[in-house]
């Protein structure tokens, strides 16, 4: 089972993706952490990625999609995975669906977590991971670059019909009562 997990940030796409992954043991792809994980260790990757990060603006479109085909070719991806953060622009989504074609595969399902836009502040602002993203004007960035750029990749879904809608607010276990419910 292959899966978009979407939303803005904020909406609880990794916590809710964690879950998915033990409860369909399929693998859970996060764009953010391999980011996060190669500016830690320094790599070439990292290096070039930092600062984007830190602004809140969004990695180029090739070095994600180059990123996420070499992950997924990956045998361990063979049973499914969860995206999180992937595709988060429509040329990043036409890629995958180039990819998938190529490889003879298909989406399953892509999943939409809708949150009001000042609880995605107060759930960002007060979430103390540390991320230097996640300060108030950062977020106020990452936002407007969702409005913008993120956002049309659901219209662009849409139009396939894959696109279904979860109420966000709740509790974890709530929220993903939905998520499963949906995937029924
Ligand atoms: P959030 O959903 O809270 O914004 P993520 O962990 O998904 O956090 O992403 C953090 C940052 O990593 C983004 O602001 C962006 O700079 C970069 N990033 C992650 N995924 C992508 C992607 N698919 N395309 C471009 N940039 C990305």
């Amino acid at each position: 089972m292959n899966i978009i997990l979407f939303g803005p940030p904020g909406a609880g796409k990794g916590t809710q993706a964690k879950k998915l992954q033990d409860e369909f043991n399929i693998l859970h792809l996060s764009t953010g952490d391999i980011f996060r994980a190669a500016i830690k260790n320094e790599t070439p990757l990292g290096v070039k990625v930092k600062s984007i990060l830190d602004a809140g603006e969004l990695v180029p479109d090739q070095t994600v999609v180059d990123l996420v085909a070499d992950e997924l070719s990956k045998e361990k991806y063979n049973d499914g995975y969860i995206l999180d953060g992937f595709p988060r622009t429509v040329v990043q989504a036409e890629a995958f669906d180039k990819f998938l074609r190529d490889n003879d595969d298909e989406l399953d399902a892509f999943i939409s977590l809708s949150v009001p836009e000042q609880e995605l502040i107060n759930r960002i602002l007060s979430r103390g991971e540390g991320r230097s993203d996640d300060t108030e004007e950062k977020v106020k960035t990452r936002l407007e670059v969702y409005r913008k750029e993120t956002k049309p990749v659901m219209d662009y879904y849409q139009k396939q019909d894959k696109v279904q809608e979860i109420n966000g607010l709740g509790s974890i276990d709530e929220i993903f009562e939905r998520i499963k419910n949906a995937l029924d």
